[in-house]
């Protein structure tokens, strides 16, 4: 049972709706909505009026996440300063600092939800992220930083006369899983390829997005032979694995072109990589899901 209480007064009413925040209230039996204030109904973009008595309104972009957060509600009583991924109605999707109060509301069970759209400072967090190195969809390395790493290997391969190797890789008919699935799905399936891809990899390795779906990876004190075995373990293992996104199966697979440094003849990463990705379009134009090495 809700601890807090709100009665249906008119002074109550007001306040809430005089505030600046957007507040919704849902019943926690059938999520109707008894009362929103002016600022959430702006967010449904319909009239105050037209949203009251909707039965449990689309109010986050992940619905499995809707029904954590009731849960959490229902344990605790409230949840508090969650950063959470809104989506009313059929509006874009946004960044919201949210708050979920359990309280009693004209005698019912409900739920009081209040939010913050934070879309611009996630943006900038994301900008400054991004630009620190690291990509924000999955978490690894973006170019910037993966580029200044590489340099770094190549002088260090040439001075200790070691061996180094690059790998390219792209999903092989990316355009299809958005088209089929969405993009939603799309961006869940590039953060588990990243997943399983660095699952495949030792510590000194370096891996990063360099493109949409894009990756490439630095294989230090390897050659060759051994790229193309860590190639394809990783081609190997994507194929295997799968994405459940909505209750459906998500299969993709990867292309992967690889190649090693010629370091006595002084060659760039830019080079080495340009190598990689000449294997890499060969395996897209022999059919796909395999993996090239580079050709001397
Ligand atoms: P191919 O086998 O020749 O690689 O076919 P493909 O469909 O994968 O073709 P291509 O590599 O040109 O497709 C790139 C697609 O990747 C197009 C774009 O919509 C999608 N994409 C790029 N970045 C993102 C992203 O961040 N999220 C999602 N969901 N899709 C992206
Ligand atoms: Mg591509
Ligand atoms: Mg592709």
């Amino acid at each position: 049972m809700a601890t807090n209480s709100i009665d249906e007064g008119k002074n109550w009413l007001a306040v809430l709706n005089a505030s600046l925040v957007p507040i919704i209230i849902t019943r926690l039996d059938n999520g109707e909505v008894l009362f929103l204030n002016a600022k959430a109904g702006k967010f449904f973009g319909r009239p105050v009026s037209k949203v009251l008595g909707d039965r449990y309104p689309y109010l986050y972009e992940n619905l499995r996440e809707q029904t954590k957060i009731i849960g959490r509600v229902i344990k605790n009583g409230s949840v508090e300063g969650l950063e959470v991924k809104m989506k009313i109605g059929r509006n874009e999707p946004f960044w919201a600092l949210i708050s979920v109060t359990r309280i009693m509301f004209g005698g019912y069970d409900c739920l009081l939800t209040s939010f913050m759209d934070i879309s611009e400072q996630k943006a900038t967090e994301n900008k400054l992220l991004s630009q620190a190195g690291t990509d924000v969809l999955t978490g690894i390395c973006n170019r910037r930083c993966f580029d200044g790493t590489a340099k770094k290997e190549v002088q260090r391969a040439r001075r200790h006369k070691k061996s180094l190797s690059g790998a390219m890789f792209d999903i092989d008919w990316f355009k299809k899983v958005n088209d089929t699935y969405g993009h939603l799905a799309g961006d869940m399936v590039l953060k588990h390829i990243a997943k399983v891809t660095e699952s495949c990899l030792r510590e000194i390795d370096s891996f990063a997005r360099v493109g949409g779906e894009e990756f490439a990876i630095l294989l230090p004190d390897t050659d060759i032979e051994g790229a193309l075995k860590v190639a394809e373990r990783i081609r190997k293992k994507i194929e295997a694995s799968e994405v459940v996104f909505s209750e459906q199966v998500i299969k993709v697979t990867v292309s992967i072109g690889v190649s090693q440094l010629l370091a006595e003849d002084g060659e760039s990463f830019l080079s080495l990589f340009e190598r990689a990705d000449e294997a890499l379009y060969r395996a897209k134009r022999n059919g796909r899901n395999q993996v090239e090495a580079q050709q001397n």
